[in-house]
């Protein structure tokens, strides 16, 4: 591990036995591609990859039609991204003063890149993108991407990813921060910038994950280095919380997100039941949540969060579609799940939260239903 990436405790012993700390890049590049987070090179100094060759550079065509990445050149940018650590030997060698990208998707992260750039603030609704904030609300103090992430962390009842001292977090050189958390499952999250009108996550915060890149820590340009921050050197999971903000405000591919939803017979069901009166909303609640109590037979795994995030985003879809009231969802969640995990509540109650409030924007119809 080079020595930026070290944790304070682990100098002394790690840095006899790694010869590797004259040669920066190259080890940061090597640290990165051990951890299975493929790495191309960034232009000397600067925070931009490598230039193409000639040929690249004069004839448009797609990365995957390139001849140069099956030949080992670093063309085209994250696209060149290697695990292979003789190919990074080679550039690396080469040229010891290129700095280390990490192309995000392959690898498995996904990269918060808050930045601290003054800037006037932006109108309310581009704060926080999705979440209206009202005119009572005093956004004077507002000058950065650590406040605005901030306020959708408290808004959410988490602490702000900048805060997060379990994880990976690096300080850029303009006094930004980039937190590193490892995807879960095979999503593909996708990458975006705060600043644009379409898919956001907070203003001034960047998303960096299917398609983009992140800078390597130990990495120096013109302007600095970045520095890993505290001790932890590894990315921890994505927050629930997060993911699902991340997934609120439009950061996976259109065939990841569960919308519109065909109503599964199951629900469909209680869907038609659901017009009938009280008694038949009692079965709604039933047959949805069945899979969650059924969670309570085995002590672990099952994959009980997902379930339970499942059902709570059924609900909260029938609940849009007025075919139960809130008050009943939330009652029903909570005490199946209560039943399923005891002494989990907390984590439950967030689930529920969460899966609630996906649900309901997303009002589940009946067949044939009205709109
Ligand atoms: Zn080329
Ligand atoms: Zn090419």
């Amino acid at each position: 591990m080079p020595s930026e990436l070290r944790s304070p405790r682990s100098d002394s012993r790690r840095f006899v036995s790694d010869p590797s700390v004259s040669e920066l890049p190259w080890a940061t590049a090597r640290w990165c591609a051990r951890r299975g987070w493929p790495v191309h090179p960034l232009a000397p100094g600067r925070k931009t990859p490598a230039g193409n060759c000639e040929n690249c550079r004069n004839s448009a065509h797609a990365p995957a039609d390139c001849a140069c990445l099956p030949l080992g050149r670093w063309c085209h940018g994250f696209h060149a991204a290697t695990l292979d650590q003789r190919r990074i030997q080679q550039w690396w060698t080469q040229h010891p003063d290129f700095g280390v990208g990490v192309a995000c998707g392959p690898a498995g992260l996904v990269v918060i890149d808050i930045d601290a750039h003054p800037a006037p603030a932006p109108s309310r609704d581009r704060v926080l993108p999705g979440i209206p904030i009202a005119d009572h609300v005093d956004l004077t103090g507002l000058a950065t991407g650590f406040h605005s992430l901030g306020v959708l962390a408290a808004l959410r009842g988490h602490q702000s990813p900048a805060e997060d001292t379990g994880t990976l977090r690096v300080r850029t050189p303009s006094g930004g921060l980039h937190v590193w958390y490892r995807a879960e499952d095979n999503r593909r999250w996708q990458c975006s910038t705060g600043s644009s009108t379409g898919r956001a996550l907070a203003w001034q915060v960047d998303v960096r994950a299917h398609g983009g890149y992140i800078i390597a820590p130990g990495t120096t340009t013109h302007a600095g280095t970045y520095t890993a921050v505290g001790e932890t050197r590894e990315p921890a999971a994505l927050p629930l919380w997060l993911a699902q903000e991340l997934e609120r405000t439009g950061h996976l591919p259109a065939a990841n997100i569960p919308a519109p939803r065909p109503v599964p017979p199951r629900a469909q069901q209680a869907v038609l039941a659901a017009g009938g009166g009280r008694a038949r909303t009692g079965n709604t609640l039933t047959s949805v949540l069945a899979p969650v109590a059924a969670c309570g037979q085995v002590s672990e795994g099952a994959g009980f969060s997902d379930v339970l995030n499942r059902a709570a985003f059924t609900l909260g879809g029938l609940v849009a579609a007025g075919r139960l009231s809130r008050e009943e969802a939330e009652r029903a969640l909570r005490e199946t799940a209560s039943a399923a995990r005891p002494g989990q509540d907390r984590r439950s109650e967030q689930i529920i939260a969460s899966g609630l409030a996906a649900g309901l924007l997303k009002p589940l119809y009946a067949a044939g239903g009205r709109p």
